[in-house]
């Protein structure tokens, strides 16, 4: 079969999904981007005299995730006037638009459960030879798609992209045991000659390649500085500019992949390790606090600094 992505659909629309739905259509490939319903009406829709059955509402997150595109530093557009490419939509009125697209990716929270209970509703709409990918940090992609249709399953891979998905060349590619070799070299292809990337594939195991290492050192670093007591401005200076680095270094990073993300990203090696090598992945108590108070990055406005 020969693959094409014509029309395609992000699921989730929080900091990645924003950022891979941006970076599609800097490319020219109409994206159709949806999130889950608010279950409340905010005072300003109130203020509208909107309530919960309006459109309006329904496709808030992902709606207001598209304006945010404009505000971000780095731009993740290429031009203003290809948010035009962007729809929002919602996953309860138009998920069967999914039927209509090539791939469909994943951007949802980190958590198995979810995923899974998503794959179940994706499965029942999409039309056979669609492409289902996940943008999981490290979840098991067999776990993922086990269960599944034998259509999906064969179409069904990890496609990691790195944040901010505009700048970073990284793209991992996982494949599970089910999915069929021509979608992994299609999916290899699609990366590196459209979206630009520089394709990686990568076994299924416990945050692949890039996130097995970089939590590993991001861990490390931070029981280095509790134990030394080091500031947080010291070490972002000396993980950052001093040697050579952009600004964004430790913490800076951590506030803007989101301190929850990565905790649930520390959590899949932890599942998976015993021993000397699990103690590792344990995430600080500290952390665990912040991200109790919501202080969870730059998406909330506050993490390790607060958003300017
Ligand atoms: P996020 O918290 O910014 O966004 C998650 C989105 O999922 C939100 O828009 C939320 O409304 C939606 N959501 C929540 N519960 C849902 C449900 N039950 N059903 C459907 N949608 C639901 O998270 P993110 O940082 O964009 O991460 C999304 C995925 O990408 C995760 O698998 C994460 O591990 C992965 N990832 C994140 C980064 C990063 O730097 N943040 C990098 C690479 C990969």
């Amino acid at each position: 079969m020969a693959y094409q992505i014509r029309k395609a659909a992000v699921i989730g629309s929080g900091v990645m999904g924003s950022g891979i739905a941006a970076h599609l259509a800097n490319i020219g490939i109409p994206v159709l981007l949806l999130d889950i319903v608010p279950r409340e009406v905010t005072e300003a829709e109130q203020a509208k005299g909107l309530t919960l059955e309006d459109r309006a509402v329904r496709n808030r997150i992902a709606t207001a995730s598209i304006q945010k595109l404009l505000k971000q530093k780095p731009a993740p557009l290429t031009a203003k006037k290809n948010l035009d490419l962007i729809t929002p939509g919602n996953l309860e009125d138009d998920l069967e638009k999914l039927a209509d697209v090539d791939w469909v990716v994943e951007v949802i929270v980190e958590n198995l459960d979810v995923k899974k209970s998503m794959y179940e509703k994706i499965d029942a709409v999409r039309k056979p030879g669609t492409i289902v990918s996940s943008n999981t940090s490290g979840i098991s992609i067999d776990a993922m798609a086990e269960g599944r249709s034998e259509d999906f399953s064969k179409h069904f891979l990890g496609t990691h992209f790195f944040n901010p998905p505009r700048y970073l060349k990284l793209l991992e590619v996982i494949p599970a045991a089910s999915t069929a070799p021509e979608v992994v070299e299609f999916m290899t292809a699609f990366g590196e000659d459209v979206l630009g990337k520089g394709v990686v594939i990568a076994k299924d195991t416990p945050n692949f390649i890039a996130n097995r290492i970089g939590t590993y050192g991001l861990l490390v670093t931070l029981r280095e500085m509790q134990n030394r007591g080091y500031s947080i401005g010291e070490v972002d200076s000396v993980t950052g500019p001093l040697i050579g680095r952009p600004k964004s270094a430790t913490f800076r990073t951590l506030d803007v992949v989101g301190l929850d993300t990565f905790m649930h990203v520390a959590k899949n090696v932890y599942d998976k390790t015993e021993g000397e090598e699990q103690k590792v992945f344990e995430a600080p108590e500290f952390m665990k606090k912040m991200v109790e108070n919501g202080w969870i990055g730059a998406k909330s406005g506050q993490g390790f600094f607060l958003k300017k």
